[in-house]
């Protein structure tokens, strides 16, 4: 693998990667970066763990620190589809930039006046990267306040799970204020027609890096019980006890219902665990979020809003409580364990209903998932036939349940070098 060096990066951003402890280019960061420096535009295929952001944000902020412009103004501006993943951009910006003097600002939703201010001082002159959501991008854009003829970059994070949720338009409104001589980077777990689509109106003459095998990494171990819906709670249970020296755990459930039932019961059984869904509001996610990486929470419920793109380190176990959907979820979802490197387990809970869906998902990733005996004490589990209909075979068949501001006025100013 290659060393950053080779690049021929800034010391100031080689200082930054030191401090993170990225040694080596991950394989999508070694094809991306040298086409990203000579100025490609760019469809890149990469799932979440594969570093992808630092792909995209690596040249960027190497080419904002070699113009050594005195001036802040938006130089980059890059489209995520949540909050939560347009602020662990920010985040990786900030930790990547530290020593360069590169601000950037979150633009997303759910925020106080004063936040809105300080996004529209940012889209003034107040930031050279900008990462925002499309619906409150586009809400700022069409106030017209916003200084986009510096811009250079434009980046698409995440572009298949924003069209899932419904931005395509929002994306085209968006791309119509900025200029039309820019770079285009696509970056995208998947591939499918619609993305294509989006990509031929959007860049011009694409280079394209594939690194996405639709396979979990190779550290992850998986493994699926087959159960019926009312063994399901008294699984995770019983999967729970004794996993003390499980640091994080993340439990995956379909719907909002089924993710506050199992946090409550599992509360009751006095387990270090919250909840994240979207009946949180935006601060309750960040303080659920905060506790859950700082390992105060040896437990997160979550709904599929953390599927993909969140990044939070070393997740010991997954646990699939239903079958995700779409069987790309499910590689994203194994993805949030065994990160760059570290092994992890995902469990997946198969009801007789989503058998045929399963089945899909071994498709897709070209592997047979071993299925687990249940633990003693429980009865027998159905059997697994992936061939099985939905609707066939399940008594259960019934309803489903379901900125920074720069505070110095647009005039970039060196952050100090840090001290250990
Ligand atoms: P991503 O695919 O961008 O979500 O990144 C996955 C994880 O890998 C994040 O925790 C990054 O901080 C980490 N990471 C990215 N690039 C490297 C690298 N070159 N060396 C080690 N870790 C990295």
């Amino acid at each position: 693998m290659t060393k950053f060096d080779s690049f021929g990066f800034e010391d100031s951003l080689l200082d930054g990667l030191t401090s993170m402890g990225f040694e080596k280019a991950t394989p999508i960061q070694e094809k991306a970066i040298p086409l990203i420096l000579e100025n490609n535009d760019l469809i890149a295929c990469a799932q979440t763990g594969t570093g992808k952001t630092a792909a995209f944000l690596l040249p960027v902020i190497d080419k904002i620190c070699k113009k050594q412009s005195a001036d802040i103004s938006v130089n980059t501006v890059i489209i995520a589809p949540t909050r939560e993943l347009a602020l662990q951009i920010d985040q990786q910006v900030e930790a990547l930039a530290y020593f360069t003097g590169v601000v950037s600002a979150p633009i997303y939703g759910g925020t106080d006046a004063g936040e809105f201010d300080k996004q529209k001082n940012a889209l003034k002159n107040g930031a050279d990267i900008i990462i925002g959501t499309p619906g409150k991008l586009l809400a700022h854009l069409r106030f017209g306040y916003a200084k986009l003829d510096q811009m250079e970059h434009l980046i698409l994070d995440e572009a298949d799970r924003m069209l899932d949720m419904g931005f395509y338009e929002d994306i085209l409104n968006i791309i119509e204020y900025f200029p039309k001589e820019r770079q285009t980077l696509l970056f995208s777990a998947t591939m499918p027609d619609k993305i294509r689509k989006l990509a031929k109106k959007t860049l011009q003459n694409p280079k394209e890096v594939n690194i996405a095998i639709s396979k979990p990494a190779a550290g992850v171990m998986q493994a699926a019980y087959n159960v019926y819906d009312d063994q399901k709670i008294a699984l995770v249970s019983s999967l729970l006890k004794g996993k003390d020296n499980y640091k994080s755990i993340i439990i995956f459930a379909s719907t909002k219902l089924s993710c506050k039932n199992l946090s409550r019961q599992l509360k009751k059984e006095k387990f270090s665990v919250d909840e994240i869904h979207s009946d949180l509001d935006q601060s309750e996610r960040e303080v659920v979020l905060r506790d859950f990486k700082n390992r105060k929470l040896q437990i997160l419920v979550a709904t599929d809003i953390l599927s993909r793109g969140i990044d939070i380190d070393s997740i010991s176990l997954v646990i699939n409580y239903d079958v995700p959907n779409d069987a790309e979820d499910y590689v994203h979802r194994v993805g949030r364990t065994a990160r760059a490197e570290n092994t992890g387990l995902a469990l997946t809970f198969i009801n007789p209903r989503d058998q045929q869906k399963f089945g899909k998902i071994e498709a897709l990733i070209e592997r047979e998932i071993p299925k687990l005996n249940l633990p003693e004490g429980f009865k027998q589990g159905p059997k697994y036939d992936p061939n099985r209909r939905p609707s066939s075979g399940s008594k259960y068949r019934g309803k489903k349940k379901n900125f920074s501001n720069n505070k110095k006025g647009g005039k970039r100013y060196n952050k100090p070098k840090k001290k250990d």
